[in-house]
């Protein structure tokens, strides 16, 4: 069966203070957010009706707006409880979470400088990002390089950034791959369209980029901080892609990856484990 489109959806969406019906939230063809890209946004996953991580998922909201000049019309307090309020009344247990902003149409020109700032925040149940059936995903290599970070706001969840992810995911999956590596402007190591990247050495310890032109994840340091409980050492630093056929073990952290093993990329395999750390 076809999964039902988004914008067909029953219940309600939180939009601009206040739930509203799911058909009723519609925004106008010139909208300064579809045409310029002026949008951040966030992703939660809940787990038995509460939100992981929702304080951290807020300040990234906040810090996102604020790097793309966004006054957000409310504060972090009101949109966690929000967030909260839309998840029960919306029945979510085990689900994500999107929180959207973006510039209005009060402009449509590059200069948006007068455009109200909208919020909403949508929930629905939803299971795992990859097929739990594969033993561990596939990637390829993007020919998308992440950009340099004097050319973007790349510590962001900012909606401009993903024009690329979706090119890289969409020619991995014409080529029978799941998803996509992606290496910095420097051709190191990345991240994959959504999801971080770490890597097990021979001796167990970890090794994964440092985040300097890309998503500092919240799954990603959730990871190293259960890594460095355990006494698993994990090396942050710059991975060259020669180094590949190094590692035995290589996984992918995200909100909405979670943890997902990975059994190759490209021609490199990696041993997947039942349990990554
Ligand atoms: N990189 C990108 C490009 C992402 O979209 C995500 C998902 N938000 C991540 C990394 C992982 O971030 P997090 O663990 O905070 O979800």
């Amino acid at each position: 069966m076809e999964p039902i489109p988004f914008d067909k959806r029953a219940g309600k969406i939180w939009f601009n203070g206040e739930p509203v019906n799911w058909s009723d939230v519609k925004i106008h063809v010139l909208n300064h957010g579809l045409h310029y890209a002026s949008c951040v946004f966030e992703g939660e996953r809940v787990y038995d009706g509460e939100i992981f991580k929702l304080e951290e998922h807020t300040e990234r909201l906040f810090h996102s707006a604020n790097r793309l000049g966004f006054k957000i019309p409310y504060s972090q307090d009101h949109i966690n409880k929000s967030c909260k309020d839309i998840v029960k009344i919306q029945k979510v247990k085990n689900g994500y979470v999107r929180p959207v902003v973006w510039r209005g149409s009060e402009m449509m020109a590059i200069s948006a400088q007068k455009t109200k700032i909208h919020v909403a925040i949508a929930t629905w149940e939803w299971g795992s990002y990859f097929d739990p059936k594969l033993k561990g995903i596939k990637l390829n290599i993007s020919k998308w390089r992440r950009p340099a970070p004097n050319t973007i706001p790349w510590d962001t969840k900012a909606s401009g950034l993903y024009m690329i992810c979706t090119l890289s995911k969409h020619e991995a999956e014409k080529q029978g791959f799941t998803d996509s590596l992606m290496l910095d402007h420097e051709d190191n190591v990345a991240e994959a369209t959504g999801a971080n990247i770490f890597f097990k050495d021979r001796n167990g310890e970890l090794h994964t980029p440092i985040p300097d032109s890309f998503l500092d994840g919240i799954t990603r340091r959730t990871v190293i901080q259960i890594a460095k409980s355990k006494n698993i050492k994990v090396h942050e630093r710059k991975i060259k892609p020669d180094e590949l056929k190094n590692f035995v073990g290589c996984f992918l952290t995200g909100t909405a990856a979670e943890v997902t093993p990975v059994s190759c990329i490209g021609e490199n395999k990696f041993k997947v484990c039942e349990l990554i750390i």
